[in-house]
């Protein structure tokens, strides 16, 4: 139930953010007018493919790379299946690499790929340790890779957690052995640099509706080099350099690329304005609520991510009393609401059932003000005695 004195507080921006109004209207045209077919040769494909080429160039110049890396997909999730398959199946047959190493704080989008990898096509996956805030540390990617290393793939930031991980020095460690180096960007993009050069990624995944722009549509950078070569994973049509088949989503794509510019143009402006309403939140709910915690890094962490396990709450019973109170915020993924096994992230970080199972994600976006966290956290502490087990 909505309350009728006010409009419900949407605190959930890491599972998506509204679409920014500059956004739509850039999109508009390439709904009505231009329509063409960016593969036809005439006038209307002409204008369409012009549109797709000038979105590549504003995405490759935030990545500071070049339009010939930028492969559009239809969602992070995809950009994320399709480094992971297209490395690994190519490095199989190039150079028989067969082991595979990921984190334990993935997104399903690659765990679980990475898993199928090892069930069903039989490389052998191997996961690096993270500490209690869910960080990899390079040394251990170092004493970790082999020669037989097909890919390494470790998120940017996590999505349930907020931990950012030190992409540049595994990249670099990465680079000096030649193993071809992923990381899931799509939390990351709104607050974090993408420079693919200072970051020494190989391949970075991202998704336009967590940075303002639409839902189903995504990014693959994918580093020319000498070293390695993506196997395309959706095949058919020549399009997006022989690497992902289909017609492309022309209006989406200008989306997309849309929103990455006003995030590169923003980032510090939001952060400067997002992330004290954020320390402020987290400070009133450790103060004020007993048996609480926060997950993940308290500084290396994104600047508007919070998250807490509270001992012996049900984590779904609170999202959904803070609903009902006016407020939208997530247990976690938000691919997990109403499952009741703890997360695997906060399994890999070392929380056991109790404090696992009364997990709370509250995401702060463009639109969060002081006046919603001072209402949330009023009434917080009563809603989580509510849900005490
Ligand atoms: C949301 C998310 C994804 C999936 O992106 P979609 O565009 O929703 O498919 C992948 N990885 C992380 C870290 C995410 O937060």
């Amino acid at each position: 139930m909505i309350p009728t004195s006010q409009a419900p507080v949407y605190l959930d921006y890491a599972a998506t953010t509204p679409l920014d109004p500059s956004v739509l209207d850039a999109m508009m045209p390439y709904f009505t007018t231009l329509y063409g077919n960016p593969s036809s040769i005439h006038y209307f494909g002409q204008q369409a493919e012009a549109a797709v080429e000038r979105a590549r160039e504003k995405v490759a110049a935030v990545l500071n790379s070049q339009p010939g890396e930028i492969i559009f997909t239809s969602c992070g999730s995809e950009s994320d299946n399709q480094a992971l398959r297209g490395i690994a199946f190519s490095e199989r047959a190039n150079r028989q690499a067969n082991h595979l190493l990921i984190s334990p704080v993935e997104h399903h989008a690659v765990s679980r790929t990475a898993m199928q990898l090892k069930n069903l096509h039989g490389f052998e996956l191997e996961y690096l340790p993270v500490d209690h805030f869910g960080r990899v540390s390079p040394d251990e990617v170092s004493k970790r890779l082999r020669a037989e290393t097909a890919l390494v793939s470790v998120v940017y930031a996590n999505n349930e957690i907020g931990t950012i991980n030190p992409i540049d020095e595994i990249g670099a460690i990465c680079q000096s052995q030649d193993i071809p180096f992923h990381t899931d960007a799509v939390q990351a993009a709104t607050y974090l640099s993408l420079d693919v050069q200072a970051l020494q990624v190989d391949l970075l995944s991202l998704g336009a509706h967590k940075f303002y722009g639409p839902k189903g549509v995504g990014v693959l950078y994918n580093r020319k080099s000498a070293r390695f070569r993506l196997m395309p994973v959706q095949t058919g049509g020549g399009q997006e350099f022989g690497l992902r088949a289909g017609t492309q989503n022309v209006a989406y794509i200008v989306g997309l690329a849309e929103a990455l510019q006003l995030v590169a143009e923003n980032q510090q402006v939001w952060i400067d304005r997002i992330q004290p309403m954020r320390d402020a939140l987290i400070g009133r709910v450790l103060e004020t609520i007993p048996d609480s915690r926060l997950t993940g890094h308290p500084r290396k962490r994104l600047p508007n991510h919070a998250s807490f396990a509270f001992y012996g709450i049900d984590g779904n019973a609170l999202i959904t009393i803070l609903d009902v109170e006016g407020f939208a915020c997530s247990s976690g993924s938000a691919c997990k609401t109403g499952n009741p096994e703890p997360s695997d992230v906060l399994t890999a970080i070392g929380l056991d059932r109790s404090w696992a199972l009364g997990s709370l994600r509250i995401t702060l976006g463009t639109h969060t003000t002081p006046d919603q966290i001072d209402r949330l956290v009023a009434i917080l502490p009563e809603a989580i005695e509510r849900a005490r087990l």
